[in-house]
C-alpha cells in the first residue's frame, strides 16, 4: 500500500473513530521487514531484519550521478540491499554513510568498499571504534574480533573505519537532492550523526532513535541523548526513519525520547530518597511495568534490557554502578548481544 493511501484509510478510520485528523495520531509503524519502501522521489528506507540476521535499516538516495547509502549495516545486510539499490537504479553506489560505531551499522563497510563505495562518518566514530575495536588498532582483541566468533559474515570480511570523516556537518547538494549529516550530540553512542533531508523533511537517525524494543545504552549517555533528540526534534520532521524498527512519523522521535525521560525520572526518584543500589535493583520489575503500562513508550520495553538501562541511568546520577553482587551488568551484556545481535545470525 502506498503512503498516500495508508494516511487516507488511517483518516478515514480515524474519521469513523469521531477523531478529527489533527487528533488522530499518525501511526508509528509503517513499514515491513526487508521491503526497500519508496519514502520520496529517489529516496528510499528498508527495514532490516534484526530478529534473525542482527540486521540494522538502511537508508538510500539516489543522486543525479550516484547513489549515498545511509548505514553500513553488517557485511550480510549489506549483501542483502546491494541487489535492491542496484534493480533500482545503474548510477555507482558511491558512499556508504555509517551513523555509528556498532557492528551492525559499519562493519558491512568492506563490502561497499569493494562495490565503490568510500565509508564516511562524524569524527567520534573513529574515536568509539580506538576505544572498542582494539585489536583492529593493535591492541587486544576487540568487538569485532568477538563478533567474528559468532557470525560468519563478519569471519569472512575485515573492519574497515570510514576514511572521510566530518567534524560537525557534511552536506550533498546536486542541486535535486539534498542531504544533511548532522551530529547533533551525544546520544546512543559518543558519535552518532543523523542524515536530514531538509526538502522532504524526512530524518534517518541511526540509533538515536529506534522504534521498539531496541535501547542499547551502554555506549552513550542516556541524560545527553534526551537533550540531542531535542535537537533532532526541531529539525521538524515528517518522516523518522529509525535505526530499528518501522518508519513512522515524528512522534516516534517523541516516544523514543518520553520512554528515556520516564525512566530517569523513575530512577530519580529512588535516587532522591536514598534508597540502596540494592533496593533500585530490586525496584527494576516495577520501573519495567509503570513503563509498560503506558501506552506510548510500551513498545520500548525490553524485558531484558531494562536491568541495563536502570543500571545506566543510576551510574550516570550517581557515578557509581550496581554493586558486583547485583547482576545488572550481566543483563547489558546480554542486551547488547541481543541489540547488536553478536549471536549467531
Ligand atoms: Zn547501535
Amino acid at each position: 500500500m502506498c503512503d498516500l493511501t495508508r494516511r487516507n484509510l488511517f483518516l478515514a478510520t480515524a474519521a469513523a473513530a469521531g477523531l478529527s485528523s489533527a487528533e488522530a495520531q499518525e501511526p508509528t509503524s509503517d513499514s515491513e521487514v526487508d521491503k526497500a519502501a519508496q519514502v520520496a522521489n529517489g529516496v528510499y528506507f528498508h527495514q532490516g531484519d534484526i530478529e534473525h540476521h542482527g540486521h540494522c535499516n538502511n537508508g538510500w538516495v539516489i543522486f543525479k550521478d550516484y547513489v549515498l547509502v545511509v548505514d553500513a549495516n553488517f557485511p550480510s545486510g549489506a549483501q542483502t540491499i546491494l541487489p535492491k539499490i542496484r534493480a533500482l537504479t545503474s548510477r555507482p553506489i558511491r558512499f556508504a554513510f555509517d551513523t555509528h560505531h556498532h557492528g551492525d551499522h559499519s562493519y558491512g563497510n568492506q563490502v561497499w568498499m569493494e562495490n565503490g563505495a568510500t565509508p564516511l562518518a562524524h569524527t567520534g566514530v573513529i574515536e568509539e571504534m580506538k576505544r572498542y575495536e582494539t585489536g583492529y588498532y593493535g591492541g587486544k582483541p576487540g568487538r569485532w574480533e568477538e563478533s567474528a566468533k559468532s557470525r560468519p559474515d563478519v569471519a569472512a570480511s575485515h573492519l574497515t573505519p570510514p576514511s572521510v570523516l566530518f567534524p560537525h556537518e557534511l552536506y550533498f547538494d546536486d542541486g535535486e537532492q539534498r542531504v544533511e549529516l548532522l551530529h547533533l550530540g551525544i546520544a546512543h553512542t559518543h558519535g552518532d550523526a543523523m542524515a536530514w533531508l531538509p526538502k522532504e523533511r524526512i530524518l534517518f537517525t541511526g540509533d538515536a532513535c529506534v522504534n521498539g524494543p531496541y535501547n542499547f545504552v551502554g555506549d552513550g549517555d542516556v541524560e545527553k541523548w534526551i537533550a540531542t533528540l531535542d535537537a533532532a526534534k526541531k529539525l521538524g520532521a515528517r518522516v523518522v526513519c529509525p535505526g530499528h524498527g518501522p518508519k513512522g512519523a515524528a512522534s516516534v522521535l517523541d516516544d523514543q525520547q518520553l520512554f528515556f525521560k520516564q525512566l530517569r525520572e523513575r530512577v530519580g526518584a529512588l535516587v532522591r530518597s536514598k534508597q540502596s543500589p540494592k533496593a533500585i535493583y530490586e525496584a527494576i520489575p516495577q520501573i519495567r511495568g509503570d513503563l509498560a503500562a503506558q501506552p506510548r513508550i510500551a513498545r520500548y520495553v525490553d524485558k531484558n534490557g531494562i536491568a541495563a538501562q536502570v543500571e545506566k541511568v543510576y551510574q550516570e546520577m550517581t557515578g557509581k554502578g550496581f554493586p558486583a553482587d547485583v547482576k545488572a551488568s550481566k543483563s547489558a551484556r546480554l542486551l547488547h548481544r541481543y541489540a547488536h545481535a553478536l549471536r549467531s545470525a
